[in-house]
């Protein structure tokens, strides 16, 4: 991965630096699609998700401890979904609307009053960003955010697509790398997804560029 040399923090000419925004009252952490169907078990799985959890629930705390906003995006879709194969969309059938696949995986440690942003709910609509057809902007825009902290799976999918939109609303985007995982660990998918949001200029960031302890981890 690409990494620009250090730049103060008025360089804005540096989108890239490794100097890693600090979350404040105008930033939320955005968990994307954390469900039973992209762990392992899961009609999507991403491998080895599971060993995610400990960071993420960190970086909930984290959040959670200073009253900043968390929302999380969730794959909502109806039965008859068209991105599912017997509709003849790529995708086995997944995210179905009260489904156990769709629930948050339970050994995540989730903040009572998070927010909560269902995607792909039309039948002939998929979502891949959390934006897309949700009322996520809004609901940013409210809380008055302006950094993004991302995290979730996978990687090269919807976590992608949800920086990239991130970034082209002009928000400042932090993806946490240590707390995302893509569905194709042999291939590049997830790298060159790396590369393309730190293109687009997105920060990406891990635990300790946060300041948060990981003794406990
Ligand atoms: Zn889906």
């Amino acid at each position: 991965m690409k990494l620009s040399k250090q730049a103060s923090p008025s360089d804005s000419s540096h989108t890239q630096t490794s100097t890693v925004p600090q979350p404040d009252q105008h930033s939320a952490l955005i968990l994307v699609d954390l469900q039973n169907d992209f762990f392992p078990g899961g009609a999507l799985a991403v491998p080895e998700a599971n060993s995610l959890i400990p960071l993420i629930n960190a970086y909930i705390k984290h959040f959670s401890r200073q009253g900043w906003p968390i929302l999380a995006t969730r794959d909502w879709h109806p039965a008859n979904h068209s991105s599912f194969t017997e509709q003849q969309g790529p995708w086995p059938t997944h995210g179905v609307q009260g489904s156990r696949g769709a629930q948050f995986h339970s050994d995540l440690v989730l903040p009572p009053g998070m927010m909560v942003i269902s995607k792909g709910t039309d039948p002939k609509k998929d979502s891949r960003s959390g934006f897309d057809g949700t009322s996520l902007a809004d609901r940013l825009e409210d809380l008055n955010i302006q950094t993004l902290y991302v995290l979730g799976l996978p990687t090269e999918d919807c976590v992608k697509h949800t920086v990239l939109d991130g970034c082209q609303r002009g928000l400042r985007v932090v993806l946490l790398t240590d707390a995302t995982k893509g569905g194709n660990p042999q291939q590049d998918n997830s790298r060159n997804a790396l590369q393309e949001m730190a293109d687009a200029g997105a920060c990406l960031a891990n635990i300790s560029d946060m300041g948060i302890s990981t003794s406990s981890l």
